[in-house]
């Protein structure tokens, strides 16, 4: 993150914030952050538009703990996300933000006990972040009380529609006070989007990060030409030589994973999957063991790892090509996260071809074609 050479003290930040930024090892603002974190300390409206990896969290979260009034024992903030995975990230990352300010953030998500939720939420909390379906589900419950709520952020708003979330969001911010300030942050900015920004937002401000200047020049993009028959076997032995610390490897299906996975532990790989069949205790269960380094490669579906953010991901492989542009830009996007370089690799089937050229379009470069690795290179 070296385009800017502001500092987060240029940002008037309170020196708890300060602080905690600082254990975090946050250095310098990210350019979204530069850009949105001083307009929403002014309560505006913001749209923020930017790939995955360009701190998109600290963006919301920042304002979030500046603007929380202390001892209220009121949800005075609600960031809705897609995904379980992702509410307990920005529930972590919040948290650290607010470490010096004793903020209170709880994640409340589907599959997980709704009654543990209920009690933590009579505790008090200042800041809930969660997944569509279980905060309506608190609302129609009346276990949850939005009407103290000033802030709402909509975090990964494109996701959130594609996973067929509209109405429940539309539904949940009609539970919130109208002179509430609305955040929402999105890869994509499609017309279900603007409608929403129209609908809901007071005069917003757009920020947008395009994305040349993000995640595509720090990754190294390659795609490898293979037999569909070919493919568990292409992916061992560019495991083989690849220098892979921590790989994610998508699948188009859950099934996919399971049968991937299976492969790759056959073979001797420290692989492991994650897919929304998966109970949470499961999922969690996998993503600690894959951040402490037990993991060599995630298998995982498009909608398993929406959001996920694991730092120091290596590798990331396209096992079966992404159906849309989008969602390649979405998964490359978990390396070469903050400044750090990656390496993508993607196998196309020679009938995967007109997509690749389609993915190539739109991220205006091209995938370098790599051989497969012959049972000699990976001998060696
Ligand atoms: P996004 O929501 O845009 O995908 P995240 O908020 O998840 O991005 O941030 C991606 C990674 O970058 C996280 O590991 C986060 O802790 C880190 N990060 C965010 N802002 C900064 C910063 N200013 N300096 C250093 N690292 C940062
Ligand atoms: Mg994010």
């Amino acid at each position: 993150m070296t385009e800017t050479k502001l500092t987060f003290r240029d940002l008037a930040l309170s020196e708890k914030v300060l602080k905690a930024l600082d254990d975090m090892g946050f250095e310098e603002p990210s350019p979204i952050q530069a850009q949105a974190i001083p307009a929403l300390l002014q309560g505006k409206d913001v749209i923020g538009q930017a790939q995955t990896g360009t701190g998109k969290t600290a963006a919301f979260g920042v304002p979030i703990v500046e603007r929380l009034v202390p001892g209220q024992r009121a949800v005075q903030a609600l960031v809705l996300t897609p995904t379980r995975e992702l509410a307990i990230q920005v529930a972590e990352e919040i948290t650290k933000i607010g470490r010096h300010a004793r903020v209170k953030t709880i994640a409340i998500y589907g599959g997980q006990s709704i009654e543990r939720q209920i009690r933590s939420l009579r505790f008090g909390v200042d800041v809930v972040i969660g997944t569509p379906g279980r905060i309506l589900d608190h609302l129609g419950r009346s276990t949850l009380d939005l009407s103290q709520v000033r802030m709402v952020v909509l975090d990964e708003a494109d996701e959130m529609l594609d996973m067929g979330f509209i109405e429940d969001i539309e539904k949940i911010l009609q539970n919130t006070p109208a002179e509430r300030q609305t955040l929402l942050f999105s890869a994509t900015m499609p017309p279900e989007i603007r409608r929403l920004a129209g609908r809901y937002m007071r005069d917003p401000i757009t920020i947008s990060v395009t994305p040349q200047q993000l995640t595509v020049p720090q990754i190294d993009q390659y795609f490898c030409e293979v037999r569909p028959s070919f493919k568990t076997e292409a992916l061992t032995r560019i495991l083989d030589i690849e220098n892979v610390e921590r790989g994610i490897c998508f699948c188009r299906t859950k099934k996919g994973v399971d049968e991937l996975v299976e492969a790759l532990q056959a073979r001797g790989y420290q692989a492991e999957g994650i897919h929304g069949d998966m109970n949470q205790a499961q999922r969690n269960r996998v993503m600690s063991r894959f951040k402490e380094g037990y993991i060599e490669l995630l298998v995982a579906t498009d909608v398993a790892a929406r959001g996920l953010d694991i730092s120091d991901v290596t590798h990331v492989f396209n096992y079966d090509i992404p159906q849309d542009p989008e969602s390649y830009v979405h998964r490359i996007g978990r390396t070469g996260r903050a400044g750090r370089t990656g390496t993508a690799i993607t196998l196309v089937t020679p009938r995967e071809f007109p997509q690749l050229r389609l993915i190539e379009r739109v991220i205006k470069a091209r995938l370098q074609r790599r051989p497969v690795p012959t049972l000699s290179d990976v001998a060696e």
